[in-house]
């Protein structure tokens, strides 16, 4: 069984073929266009491409395109992405500006292009459907929840992958076994004892941190949309609600500017005032740009503010796991984060954690009582395995719990 899935951004599209036919998956091709500006072109030369490498003969050889959808309203797991769920998807645009519309368009191609190949979404909320409804809960009353204003939670995919491998990493089968299987109706696996608490520090272009408790997320610092939580790249990350009817009326700005600034101007490129990848803002903070360094010092408060909070939540951490494009690949950004807080029996192993960029390694110090790793995240890999199980089991409508 082939499962391609596709990543859509607003101006990029990158694939990841798996091929099914034993039961682990295995990529067969990778790609990806950056600075795309006609999407039905970037799906068109992605065929032509995986066709000429031979992966496959024509579209007719894949089972299904799985997408890693972030928000639709009252909707979530792994489904059938038809116009019903298109339309609820597009009902929430505005709390996931950045990542809705680029979807809704891509998936809307790829019905054109291959309309008889199943094309399926796992909602990146569905990961935190068991987290308690005092994780879910803003202080509003009743009425304004059930509209909506909750904690959803998103990099399920990417949160669920670091469950999975970081289990297996402590050897905790188990563990691992039950997040593999977390979304099966009526799975089980016995958990053995003592509870397996990981904290999974997810640093990219967007940031979060979960907390997981043998397999399942408790909570997640991303809420009711993915701007919140820490600063993004560009995006503002937690924010007093309040802020907003105050810098309208005092700056005179639009709803709609406000929006644009808190999605595109804001986050660390927004307080470096040099770019929105930190790569340049570390450079320029070494370089004595004090705005730069700020920034870098909100990114580490916040990861610590989170990482605190699941470390409390839990009662303690057997692991602290970074991941995505900063996680794996900044020892500078991890050993801050890490820093000063062995009297909590978490210790950095500063050669290790120099050494550990884009790879699996463990850079805690041998006496640490927390592991620390870096574990590369594999998001494409939960999702073709939900789209899988999805078209085997094609008579229910959703292959999630929920
Ligand atoms: P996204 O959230 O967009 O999927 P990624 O997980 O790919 O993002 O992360 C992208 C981010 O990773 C960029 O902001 C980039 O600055 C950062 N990044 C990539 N490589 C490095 C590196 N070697 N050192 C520090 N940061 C890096």
């Amino acid at each position: 069984m082939k499962i391609l899935v596709a990543n859509l951004g607003s101006t990029s599209l990158k694939w990841r073929l798996f091929d099914f036919s034993d039961e682990a998956g295995r990529i067969l091709h990778r790609g990806g266009y950056e600075r795309v500006s006609d999407h039905s072109k970037a799906v068109e030369d992605c065929i032509n491409e995986l066709t000429r490498a031979g992966v496959i003969s024509s579209v007719k050889d894949l089972a299904g395109v799985g997408f890693k959808t972030i928000l639709a309203k009252d909707i979530t797991g792994c489904v059938l992405l038809d116009e019903k769920v298109l339309n609820a998807m597009e009902a929430v645009n505005y709390v996931a500006p950045a990542h809705n519309p680029p979807y809704i368009k891509g998936v809307r191609i790829f019905a054109e292009r291959v309309p008889d190949v199943p094309l399926i979404g796992l909602f990146e909320d569905a990961f935190y459907q068991w987290v308690p409804e005092v994780a879910r809960r803003y202080a509003v009353p009743e009425e304004w929840y059930s509209a909506g204003i909750r904690r959803h939670g998103f990099h399920g995919a990417s949160h669920k992958f670091i469950a999975e491998r970081s289990a297996e990493l402590l050897g905790r089968n188990d563990v691992a076994e039950r997040a593999k299987t977390l979304y099966v109706k009526g799975a089980s696996t016995k958990i053995n004892k003592p509870d397996l608490r990981v904290i999974s520090c997810h640093l990219g272009g967007s940031s979060s941190i979960s907390g997981i408790v043998n397999g399942v997320a408790i909570g997640n610092s991303l809420g009711m949309s993915p701007q919140s939580g820490l600063p993004h790249n560009n995006r503002v990350g937690d924010l007093d609600a309040f802020a907003i009817p105050y810098i309208i009326r005092s700056m005179g700005i639009s709803l709609d500017e406000v929006e644009r600034i808190l999605c595109k101007e804001s986050g660390l490129k927004g307080v470096s005032g040099v770019s929105n990848d930190i790569r340049d803002i570390l450079k320029a903070a070494d370089e004595g740009n004090q705005r730069a360094k700020l920034a870098v010092d909100l990114l580490i408060f916040s990861a610590r503010h989170w990482i605190g909070a699941f470390y409390f939540e839990m009662g303690g951490a057997d692991a602290i796991v970074f991941t995505a494009g900063i996680g794996e690949n900044s020892p500078d950004i991890r050993a801050g984060i890490c820093a000063g807080i062995e009297s909590l029996g978490i210790k950095i192993n500063p050669e290790a954690n120099k050494d550990a960029t884009g790879c699996e390694a463990v850079i805690s110090a041998p006496d640490s009582k927390v592991k620390i790793m870096v574990v590369p995240t594999n998001e494409e890999l939960v999702v073709a395995r939900e789209v899988k199980r999805f078209l085997e089991n094609k008579k229910s409508k959703s292959s999630c719990k929920i």
